[in-house]
C-alpha cells in the first residue's frame, strides 16, 4: 500500500513560530525570563490577593513561582500597595509586572518600587503626557510594557457620546469584525506614542471572553505588529468550563506559531493556571516538559480494578519524580499495550492484580493494593538508571503480546 506523503507537524509548528523582538523581564536576582524571538512559551499568572498584605502576598507569589510561573502580575490600584512592593519584591524570587489601571501615577511609583515590568489599559490611561511619563520611566529603567487592550475596556466608558457611536459599529452585521477595528485602531494609536519617544520594549494583548474574537484579534494583530504577544482569554469563568474556553482559542494560536507568553484566568486558585497553561505548552511540543507524562484509560466494561482512584493515586505519588518519564495506566491488557505505545513505564491491571513493564520488559506483578508503591518504586528505579546513563528516555516501547493461549485473556494473574 502506498501512503501518502504527510507533513511533519510538529516540525512545521516550530518553523511557522512567528519572529517577534524580544524584551527580557526580570534582573539578576529574581532571574531574567526572555518574551518573544526565539525564546520559549513564557507562563505568567495573576496574584488573588491584597498586595498590600505584604507576608500573604509574598507567600502567595513564591507559591505561583514554585508551581512554575515565569512571571506574576499583581494589581496596584492603591498607593499603599505601590508601597507594599518595596518590600515584597526583594522577598520573592520571579519577575513582577504591575497591572496598572487609571491612575498612570500607580505606574510611576510601581517602577521606583523596584517592579519589572508594566502593564497599561490604553482604555483608562490615555492622556499623552501621562502615558509618555510612564514610558520615559521604564525607558531610563530599561522595563518593558504591556499595551492590554482587552475587549471590556476598550470601547469609551468616560465619554457617552463617543461610547455610543463605537457602539453603534460594535452592534452592526460583523461584531467581531467592529470591535477588533476598534482594538486595532485604539493599538495603532497608542503604540504612536511609544514609537515617538523611541520606545520598542512593549508586549501586546488583545483579550476577549469570546473565544473566536480571541483568535481573530491575535491573528490580525500579529500581521500588523512585530511585538510579543501576551495570549490570554479573559474573565472566562470557572475552571471546569474555563479549561476549555481558554485552551481552544491559545491552543490554536499557539500552534499557528502565535503567541510568545501566555495567561489562562480562572475563578479560582491561581496556580491552577499555570498548570494548566505548562501542560497546554507541553503537550504542543512548546516547553520541555517537567515531571512525569501520564498517560491513563479512559476505562471500559473490561475494567477490573478501581483505575479511576488508582490514576489519582499515581498522579500525585508521581509528583515526586523530576523526569519526564511517559507513565501509562492502563485498564487491562488487551487494548492496553496499543494504546500505551511509546510509554517508559505501563501498568496493565485487570484480576485485581497489575502486571509493569518498563520499556517492554515485564518487571513485576503485583495485587491492586500495592501497584501504587510498586509502579512509583520502577519509576524511581529507572529515573535513576537514565541520570546515570543506562537508559534513555522513549528509547525503547513497551512491546506486549496479548496472551493466546488463555482462555480468558483479559485476566492478568498472579506468579
Ligand atoms: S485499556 Fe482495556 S479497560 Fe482500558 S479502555 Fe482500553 S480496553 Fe477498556
Amino acid at each position: 500500500m502506498r501512503f501518502p506523503k504527510l507533513c511533519d507537524y510538529r516540525k512545521t509548528m516550530a518553523q511557522n513560530r512567528r519572529k517577534t523582538r524580544q524584551v527580557t523581564v526580570g534582573d539578576e536576582r529574581v532571574g531574567i525570563v526572555k518574551i518573544g524571538g526565539d525564546a520559549p512559551v513564557a507562563v505568567q499568572t495573576m496574584t488573588a490577593g491584597y498586595t498590600y498584605e505584604i507576608d500573604t502576598c509574598v507567600a502567595e507569589i513564591q507559591r505561583l513561582a514554585a508551581a512554575g510561573a515565569d512571571v506574576v502580575r499583581v494589581a496596584v490600584p492603591e498607593k499603599k500597595d505601590t508601597e507594599a512592593l518595596r518590600q515584597i519584591i526583594p522577598q520573592v524570587t520571579v519577575p513582577i509586572v504591575a497591572d496598572v489601571h487609571f491612575h498612570f501615577k500607580r505606574a510611576l511609583e510601581a517602577i521606583e518600587a523596584g517592579v519589572h515590568k508594566i502593564r497599561l489599559n490604553p482604555g483608562n490611561i490615555g492622556d499623552e503626557k501621562q502615558v509618555a511619563e510612564v514610558i520615559d520611566a521604564c525607558k531610563e529603567r530599561h522595563l518593558p510594557i504591556r499595551v492590554g487592550v482587552n475587549e471590556g475596556s476598550i470601547v469609551e466608558r468616560r465619554d457617552k457620546q463617543k461610547r455610543q457611536s463605537e457602539l453603534a459599529g460594535v452592534f452592526g452585521n460583523d461584531r467581531h469584525g467592529n470591535l477588533l477595528a476598534i482594538m486595532i485602531a485604539k493599538l495603532e494609536e497608542y503604540l504612536e506614542i511609544f514609537y515617538q519617544r523611541d520606545f520598542y520594549d512593549i508586549v501586546i494583548s488583545a483579550k476577549s471572553p469570546d473565544p473566536n474574537l480571541v483568535i481573530r484579534a491575535y491573528t490580525e494583530i500579529s500581521k500588523r505588529f512585530d511585538h510579543p504577544l501576551h495570549l490570554g482569554v479573559t474573565h472566562a469563568g470557572p475552571r471546569e468550563t474555563a479549561i476549555v474556553r481558554s485552551v481552544v482559542p491559545l491552543g490554536h494560536l499557539l500552534a499557528s506559531g502565535i503567541g510568545d507568553t501566555i495567561r489562562i484566568s480562572y475563578a479560582n486558585d491561581p496556580a491552577l493556571e499555570v498548570e494548566d497553561a505548562l501542560e497546554m505548552l507541553y503537550c504542543l511540543e512548546l516547553r520541555e516538559r517537567k515531571g512525569v507524562d501520564l498517560i491513563a484509560c479512559p476505562t471500559c466494561g473490561r475494567i477490573q480494578v478501581d483505575l479511576f482512584t488508582l490514576v489519582q493515586q499515581v498522579r500525585k505519588r508521581l509528583e515526586e519524580i523530576e523526569l519526564p518519564i511517559k507513565v501509562a495506566v492502563m485498564g487491562c491488557i488487551v487494548n492496553g499495550p496499543g494504546e500505551a505505545e511509546g510509554a517508559d513505564v505501563a501498568v496493565f491491571a485487570g484480576d485485581r492484580r497489575g502486571i509493569i513493564y518498563v520499556q517492554g520488559e515485564k518487571v513485576a506483578n503485583v495485587p491492586e493494593e500495592e501497584i501504587l508503591d510498586a509502579l512509583f518504586a520502577e519509576c524511581e528505579k529507572f529515573q535513576a538508571k537514565v541520570q546515570a546513563g543506562q537508559a534513555k528516555l522513549g528509547e525503547k516501547t513497551v512491546e506486549i503480546t496479548v496472551p493466546q493461549d488463555d482462555a480468558t485473556p483479559l485476566t492478568v494473574k498472579g506468579e
